[in-house]
């Protein structure tokens, strides 16, 4: 564990009373207010929200031809009586667009974002700066909410991290004005599974944050007396796939840690994040009131009934490079008016049910998280759906919807991406298909592994 570096001096930017970089006095503010939110009576919430979506509609409207038209007829005051948004339509007005809507210069540059979560669709869309600030500043708000210490080792364990060649982690510098000590992160994606539970113990941070999939293969490593269990781990956060009760309890036993899972989309951020008062194995999860806007629909796309599970919708309230209305990001939950567990008066999920991710087994016998994602693929290729099939310890096939056939060079540059992100060890068969059988549920994988 890296020891704590005592400052020798101060930061030049730093005084008492202070005069905090803008930056560092919006975030603060930003955690404040979110949560106030969350804290607050439910008409607090309902005003921001509802003004936040009359800004956006507006917004949508006038920016955007297609928006316009996607709009047209609806009554815009009323949420739930506008079209809901699939990923073909989401992808539509960002092609029509041909980049981020203009916006006020409140909302700074945008970035393009690319995504196919879990679903073997890939979209790209846009993200405002300002829409970025709202997403972190919920994330660092969940740290309070949990009461985590940040002047003790946080780690991740997460793709996002670069590869780190022959060192065991990256080290970050945390934010001081925001109380943070160093955080370690280290690619998911550079190792097998059993060398990231022999880091986890080596390291011993007290938080770690990373996929479900790669925390249930770490736990059998040490279930099995493979690796010895981390000293000192407190909180596992988990992001982007669904987290049952039995990784829970799972985690508790073999680890002393408990999860505190966060519930995200790409396109937005931050949708719901478990309520820190719920130490059940089927926690609730409180909507981020002052990002997104959750709804659950029926088959007919009418609103469920309170603790009835559907379809969850969600409209992302400070999205204008992209904007992101009644859009349904293919999961399942039951929504309450509040929290069950603690009587927050925010919207709260229970049930959620949907993303779930496998580990692929390598020909060595060892496994490893995999995650190939839009970005991959549309650096290449034109794709509209893919998905990865493995059949066989050395064998996978790879299934892809191009919008034009795809040539021998084609071939040969999805094999190269393949090797290195994948693995070079396995054999990729490539097949161009007219449409993937995703099989029955609204629930896609893009990654199966068979064997
Ligand atoms: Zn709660």
């Amino acid at each position: 564990m890296p020891a704590q570096p005592q400052p020798r001096s101060l930061p030049d930017t730093w005084l008492w009373p202070h005069s905090a970089p803008g930056h560092v006095a919006l975030r603060l503010a930003d955690q404040h207010f979110i949560q106030v939110l969350e804290r607050g009576p439910a008409a607090l919430h309902q005003a921001v929200q509802r003004q936040a979506l009359q800004r956006l509609l507006a917004h949508a409207r006038q920016s955007s031809p297609w928006w316009r038209d996607w709009l047209a007829g609806s009554q815009l005051h009323i949420l739930a009586r506008l079209p809901v948004l699939q990923r073909e339509q989401l992808r539509a007005s960002v092609a029509d667009a041909g980049g981020p809507l203009p916006m006020p210069p409140a909302h700074g540059g945008a970035r393009k974002g690319l995504t196919s979560g879990s679903s073997g669709v890939p979209v790209d869309f846009y993200v405002s700066a300002l829409a970025q600030r709202v997403s972190d500043s919920h994330y660092l708000a969940d740290h309070a909410r949990h009461g985590r210490d940040l002047r003790r080792l946080f780690a991740g364990l997460l793709t996002r991290f670069a590869p780190h060649p022959g060192q065991p982690h990256q080290v970050i510098t945390g934010d001081r004005w925001l109380g943070m000590g160093p955080m370690v992160g280290r690619n998911s994606q550079q190792g097998t599974i059993r060398e990231h539970a022999q880091w986890l113990h080596d390291t011993g941070p007290a938080y770690l944050n990373t996929a479900p999939s790669v925390l249930r293969g770490m736990l059998d490593e040490i279930e099995s007396g493979a690796v010895s269990p981390p000293a000192g781990l407190e909180q596992v956060l988990t992001i982007g796939e669904t987290v049952d009760d039995v990784l829970r309890q799972r985690t508790r036993a073999l680890t002393g840690a408990s999860i505190r899972d966060r519930y995200t989309c790409e396109e937005i951020g931050p949708v719901a994040l478990q309520c820190p008062h719920d130490a059940s194995e089927t926690p609730a999860y409180h909507v981020c009131v002052g990002n997104a806007v959750v709804e659950t629909v029926d088959e007919s796309d009418s609103p469920c009934t309170p603790g009835q599970a559907g379809r969850v919708l969600v409209t992302g309230l400070h999205h204008w490079a992209t904007p992101v209305i009644r859009y349904d990001i293919g999961d399942i939950a039951a929504l309450h008016p509040r929290c069950p567990a603690c009587g927050a008066q925010v919207p709260s999920l229970t049930q959620l049910l949907g993303r779930k991710r496998f580990l692929v087994r390598l020909p060595s016998g060892e496994r490893k998280y995999l995650k190939l994602t839009g970005k991959d693929w549309l650096s290449i290729l034109p794709v509209r759906e893919h998905r990865l099939v493995q059949d066989s310890p050395s064998h996978m096939l790879v299934e892809l919807v191009v919008e034009r056939p795809l040539t021998a060079s084609d071939h040969e540059t999805a094999q190269a991406m393949l090797a290195r992100v994948v693995d070079p060890s396995f054999t990729f068969e490539i097949r161009q298909v007219d449409r993937i059988a995703w099989g029955p549920g609204i629930k896609r994988q893009d990654v199966l592994s068979l064997v």
